[in-house]
């Protein structure tokens, strides 16, 4: 039988935006899509499980991971690694299905650097007024980490070059309708498309 390889889907966009809420949201529809579950060094948040939402490590756990070249990328992100396991991707992929990744931008970058291929979707604030309304309405930051929240954040959106599409996130269902539909889209690529006629040619051929 022919397989295809699956699509690598990698969501990301400025700290704030929304990126696990769209996620979320986006694998309570129905999706075909693998969610890539990461490794973090970040305490467990309440409601939180082992598994499902993070595998969680110890530093010195995370640190092996990364010598042992075990993750497709990490990132230092507020005094903690995310890093996204290579196994499980790699071996999804060639299982002809698509993976998603919900990534910050630093590990978006050397996701491309590795897989080009990747189908990469910036996640936009509506403003970087709405940003700081929602930062702040977490209500935990002081003003000062709000402001360094908000420059990084200015930093990040001009990253925004690296991305194939651009998602505002100004209503959630209307941010997962667009994944949707551009994951949709990416399976009718006329490379893709294309590629898995001429192999079929091959097969019947020889
Ligand atoms: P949180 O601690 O709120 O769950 O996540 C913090 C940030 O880390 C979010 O922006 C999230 O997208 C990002 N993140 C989660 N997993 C990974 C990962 O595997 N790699 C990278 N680079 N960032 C991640």
């Amino acid at each position: 039988m022919i397989k295809q390889k699956g699509i690598l889907f990698i969501l990301s966009g400025p700290s704030g935006v929304g990126k696990g809420t769209v996620r979320k949201a986006l694998f309570e529809k129905e999706t075909t899509m693998q969610y890539s579950i990461s490794a973090t060094t970040r305490s467990k948040r309440p409601g939180e499980q082992e598994g499902v939402d993070y595998f969680y490590r110890s530093k010195e756990a995370f640190e092996e991971m990364i010598k042992n070249n075990q993750l497709l990328e990490y990132a230092e992100y507020v005094n903690n690694y995310y890093g996204t396991p290579r196994q499980y991707v790699v071996e999804t992929l060639d299982q002809g299905k698509d993976v998603f990744l919900e990534i910050e931008v630093q590990g978006a970058l050397q996701v491309k650097e590795n897989f080009p291929e990747g189908v990469f979707i910036f996640l936009s604030p509506p403003s970087l007024e709405e940003l700081k309304n929602r930062i702040i309405s977490r209500g935990t930051e002081t003003e000062t980490l709000v402001m360094n929240r908000l420059r990084a954040a200015k930093d990040e959106i001009e990253l925004m070059d690296a991305y194939d599409y651009v998602v505002v996130n100004d209503y959630v269902e209307h941010a997962v309708d667009k994944i949707q539909a551009i994951v949709k889209s990416e399976h009718c690529r006329r490379e893709r498309v294309a590629s898995q006629y001429k192999k079929l040619l091959e097969v019947t051929e020889s």
